[in-house]
């Protein structure tokens, strides 16, 4: 059976209803399906419960898709540049993650690069994958896995970390010689603000709804 699905209406695909707890009180209440940019609000203490947020696939596919441009910026071009001597040295991401797998610290080389380049490129990948075809209520081959996969691999995408790494380095290398910061450096800032923007933009049960209500429609 064709069910209509009011716009992007969420959540719930459930003919029964369903009923949520307040987080604040505990009350246990109907949960209505809301339109864009609506809220509902617990009957006994006023708190929010949940809201449908303007444009959150909208916003979850423009930032992921900017994080993807930026990521590939970040690996293109050097983070940063160390003068030395008359000695010119630049390096990129995977330039830094390969000279520790060479110089003995395989181990470290492998991590960094899972969490730097592996973890990050799943996360935004996935997302964008995933969100811009929802946004028109359809889903691709495998969106189910894909989301899986990235909502997995959130907690190892640690690029701000090694943005941190990077400013410590900066300090020390400081003692050897000149250093700059280059395009991918701040490609790389550009990334873990994006990346930060395109996860905060939509949350975890919304985007589980929104699919089964396309793959629900994919069916019928
Ligand atoms: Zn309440």
């Amino acid at each position: 059976m064709k069910r209509t699905l009011p716009g992007l209406s969420w959540p719930r695909l459930s003919d029964e209803p369903i009923r949520v707890s307040c987080h604040f009180c505990d009350a246990l209440q109907e949960a209505p399906r809301l339109l864009e940019g609506d809220a509902a609000y617990c009957i006994r203490c006023g708190e929010m419960l949940y809201q449908n947020r303007p444009r959150s696939l909208a916003r979850a596919t423009a930032f992921s898709s900017a994080a993807l441009i930026f990521m590939i910026l970040a690996h293109v071009f050097p983070s940063i540049t160390v003068d030395s001597g008359g000695m010119r040295k630049e390096l990129t991401i995977v330039e830094a993650a390969d000279a520790l797998f060479h110089e003995g610290n395989a181990l470290i080389g492998i991590v960094a690069l899972l969490f730097t380049v592996v973890a990050p490129l799943t996360l935004m990948g996935g997302l964008f994958y995933v969100a811009a075809p929802l946004r028109f209520g359809k889903a691709f081959p495998g969106a189910l896995s894909v989301t899986r996969l990235f909502l997995l691999s959130e907690p190892w995408s640690m690029l701000e970390v090694f943005l941190v790494g990077i400013l410590v380095s900066l300090l020390k290398l400081g003692a050897v010689g000149d250093v700059h910061l280059g395009t991918g450096f701040w490609a790389l800032v550009g990334l873990v603000f994006c990346t930060a923007y395109a996860m905060a933009g939509i949350d975890r049960l919304e985007l589980w709804d929104r699919l089964e209500i396309a793959l629900h429609d994919k069916k019928s």
